[in-house]
């Protein structure tokens, strides 16, 4: 029995992991928005992307929604 509990308790671990959190990225700026953000609703230019993705591209976060 124990050792379900020890797999359940893994399998959540990882899907959170697995679960990326998206952003919107300005390429121009280099500037990732959280999707609520209004300068991401506004923005044109903004691609949505994989938070690491943003990051990995030399992405900062916003200053007023923190990314
Ligand atoms: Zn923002």
């Amino acid at each position: 029995m124990k050792k379900i509990i020890l797999l359940l308790a893994l399998l959540f671990g990882l899907s959170s992991i697995a679960q990326a959190e998206t952003v919107v990225y300005n390429p121009n700026s280099k500037i990732y928005h959280n999707p609520t953000c209004p300068s991401a609703k506004i923005c044109k230019t903004c691609i949505k992307i994989d938070k690491q993705a943003a990051q990995q591209k030399g992405g900062r976060a916003c200053k007023k929604c923190g990314g």
